[in-house]
């Protein structure tokens, strides 16, 4: 079952694809290509039950340390009021 709106501002979704950002230990990955719905309004991504199911595989794969992939450099930012 796919969503039509959006259902913090009622926008409508399109098909796309995103870039789910996580954070893992000390480092943050990009999963990159990640097929979503998304709001034209808000942006709120939305994923397919299968899609949620292969994001958590990957980041308990990242978790574990059996991912092979290099975390990224990021600058982190506190944002003050
Ligand atoms: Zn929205």
């Amino acid at each position: 079952m796919i969503l039509e709106w959006c259902t913090f501002c009622k926008g409508t979704l399109h098909e796309g694809k995103v870039e789910v950002i996580a954070r893992v230990r000390d480092g943050i990955i990009v999963i990159k290509e990640v097929p979503a719905f998304i709001c034209d309004r808000c942006g709120e991504a939305y994923y397919r039950a299968e899609i949620s199911r292969k994001i958590d595989t990957v980041m308990k794969d990242a978790h574990s340390g059996r991912l092979c992939c290099r975390p990224l450099a990021t600058g982190e930012v506190e944002f003050t009021g």
